[in-house]
């Protein structure tokens, strides 16, 4: 072969390479099979192989090696991963300190720890080896980052203790690291990061190891998930106990009472630049296990802990406008412009201002200078408005009366905060439903982002989410900026989603109030969607999480005509919508399950994993339909309510382990 295709062959495959790499690490997609990827890989490696001449350092068969074909893997926590209840003043803590004085009045110990804004991981080890580590994710499960964790000094690949543990904790960036590597990033023009957070959730799912050596980052553990020992039963032990094991443990305050709960968090307010990481905040948990478990949680975090965050950054700008946008749902929210400014890392231009009485009740005008906070969100909020610098004669901020897409007269909700356009068919819900459908969280169509259903929509190819399988393509490929290989890989992509995940597609049906984390619970208490279709609304409202108001909007949503069209044309091309679960044993078919009181053998998640696994469910209110009451230590009331109505089963913790034949 002539020498000089080769060398354009050679450099052909390495922008293909490069090209899908970076789609891979930077939008978590691949365009292509691993296979046909490892492929483009080994063709290149053969080739500078035989043509030496032509090999340069940077070519991706050597920066990845085995990284390469290693697609990131997700893995499902044993326990759940949990967010925190936030607390903005001292107020709040009293408050989150006298409801847990209403369940146990006894002097409440509780831990003070530093709040880290790190990444937060979890570490599984079994036989004294760490096997996996993972990150959060979505609280249930989270990716594969074993390879770049093992890079971390301060994480044990050891430890003494053989049992199953998942330890938990934050991986972050030290200040002066950070620095360092932003000043490198700088002198190679690359994108400098915003913060220490940032560069460590930036860093921590490279493909490539060695980079990530390179960035030195560090780990601090404050918690466990899956564990189960009898000699720990505190929060203070439990750390006394990780630091023997070998782990970097949070700064952790030992504390009763608000006074001194007041102190620690104003010392650290004061002191936190004093130290070589950043945090946010501090956490303040009970100490006592068996008051923690009394205590329980909400669907989304611990009752026994809550987070005081420090006052975060203040900066003034001024209001140039205000758009009115209208969602998926109709709801029309209003958005501010700003002057751009600079805040916590980042330059902003926008900020959420929710709903009409939002905008009243700051008497915001045009042209007013404003406050902004950023508080963790990514939008900053607008917290005060400096009316002494305010103009004479600047214009009232008018919410609209007709939507300003389709011009359909605006109501409001019943409860009177928000307002929708109730028009079906305006064409801006239309383009959102159909983004939110196509977005990475629900079904993942790549290629389908707002500007491409904007030009589909215009050309009248698609006007509700089922449209989207249907596409002429051959029309599409005549559109303005798009061609053959647009639509092919838009095709493509289309394809794909037709076997994704139950819970994925749910969630993108965009019922009211369900997103991806009740989607999940939703798709993993129904075999498949025609049997959450013929729910009724006690038997949703009986899911242990659901709410009212969720059970309502679900009920509802199945009622209507359209989205039972909607449901059937996916089906009709191929998307499956039934749970993955289904390898459960049947022994406790259909039985219904509450949990009450401590255990003794296992966590409340894992015997609800159990019963789960052997096609039980676990429902929260104790009513008739209740089979099985699982009693433990100290019942609630829920034992009693369990006895008034006589038909229910009531049984202790061992009873239902032998039930599913485990022998303790
Ligand atoms: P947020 O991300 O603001 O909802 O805060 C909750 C997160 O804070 C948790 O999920 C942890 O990742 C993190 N965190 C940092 N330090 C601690 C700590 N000492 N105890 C518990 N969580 C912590
Ligand atoms: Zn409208």
């Amino acid at each position: 072969m002539d020498d000089l295709f080769i060398e354009d062959e050679i450099k052909d495959l390495r922008e293909k390479i490069a090209y899908y790499n970076t789609l891979y690490y930077k939008k978590a997609v691949s365009e292509i099979s691993d296979f046909k990827f490892d492929q483009l890989v080994k063709r290149l490696q053969y080739l500078e192989k035989k043509y030496p001449q032509y090999i340069i350092d940077d070519s991706p068969t050597k920066i990845v090696g085995s990284d390469v074909s290693d697609n990131s893997k997700i893995i499902a926590h044993k326990i759940r991963m949990y967010s925190l209840e936030n607390a903005y003043s001292l107020n709040e803590i009293k408050i989150f300190i006298d409801k847990i004085q209403k369940v146990d009045e006894r002097t409440v110990t509780m831990t003070t720890e530093l709040k880290i804004d790190g990444f937060s991981i979890n570490l599984f080890y079994e036989n004294g080896k760490l096997q996996y580590a993972t990150t959060r994710g979505d609280g249930f499960e989270g990716e594969d980052v074993t390879e770049n964790i093992k890079t971390i000094k301060s994480i044990p690949h050891e430890i003494n203790y053989k049992r199953p543990i998942e330890a938990r904790g934050e991986i972050y960036f030290p200040i002066k690291e950070f620095k360092r590597i932003n000043k490198i990033r700088e002198k190679n023009g690359e994108k400098l990061f915003a913060n220490p957070r940032n560069a460590a959730a930036g860093s921590i799912k490279l493909k490539d190891v060695e980079v990530v050596a390179s960035r030195k980052l560090d780990s601090i553990i404050y918690s466990v998930g899956l564990f189960n020992d009898p000699n720990i039963n505190t929060q203070y032990e439990l750390l006394d106990f990780l630091d023997e094991q070998g782990f970097n443990i949070v700064e952790v305050g030992y504390v009763t009472g608000i006074e001194e709960i007041t102190s620690q968090c104003e010392k650290w307010e004061q002191s936190r630049y004093d130290l070589d990481y950043e945090i946010d905040g501090l956490v303040i948990k009970v100490n006592d296990f068996q008051l923690q478990q009394k205590l329980g949680f909400t669907s989304k975090s611990p009752k026994w802990a809550i987070a005081y965050k420090f006052k975060a950054e203040e900066v003034e700008t001024q209001l140039l406008g205000v758009d009115f946008q209208v969602g998926r749902t109709g709801a029309i929210t209003p958005v501010a412009r700003l002057k751009p400014v600079y805040i916590s890392g980042s330059t902003v231009s926008n900020a959420t201002l929710h709903n009409e009485d939002e905008i009243k009740r700051l008497d915001l005008r045009i042209g007013d200078y404003i406050t902004i906070i950023k508080s963790g969100e990514i939008i900053p909020k607008i917290i005060d408005v400096n009316y002494q610098k305010r103009e004479s004669g600047s214009k009232e901020i008018e919410f609209p009366k007709i939507c300003p897409v389709c011009g359909t007269i605006l109501k409001k909700e019943e409860d009177g905060v928000i307002t929708y356009c109730i028009n079906i068919n305006c064409p801006a819900q239309i383009q959102r439903r159909i983004q939110h459908f196509a977005s990475r969280v629900a079904v993942d169509i790549d290629g389908l982002g707002e500007a491409v259903v904007k030009q589909l929509i215009e050309h009248k190819q698609i006007n509700k989410v089922q449209d989207i399988y249907h596409i002429d393509f051959d029309e599409f490929q005549q559109y303005e900026k798009q061609g053959e290989k647009s639509a092919e890989n838009l095709k493509n992509a289309i394809e794909n989603s037709k076997i994704q995940k139950f819970h994925k597609i749910l969630f993108g049906l965009g019922i009211r109030y369900v997103g991806a984390r009740t989607s999940k619970i939703l798709c993993s208490h129904f075999k498949n969607i025609d049997e959450m279709i013929n729910a009724d609304y006690d038997d949703l409202v009986e899911i242990d999480e659901i709410g009212e108001k969720i059970a309502r909007s679900v009920f509802e949503f199945f009622r209507n005509e359209n989205n039972l069209l909607m449901i059937r044309s996916l089906q009709e091309v191929g998307m499956k919508m039934v749970s993955e679960n289904i390898e459960t044993d049947d022994i406790l078919k259909g039985a219904k399950f509450i949990i009450t009181g401590s255990l003794s053998n296992y966590s409340r998640n894992e015997i609800k994993k159990l019963i789960e696994k052997n096609g039980g469910k676990v429902i929260s209110a104790v009513s008739k339909n209740l089979n099985y009451l699982i009693a433990g230590e100290n019942p609630g009331s829920k034992l009693k309510k369990a006895k008034e109505i006589g038909s229910v089963n009531i049984i202790s913790e061992n009873e239902f382990l032998k039930m599913i034949g485990i022998d303790k």
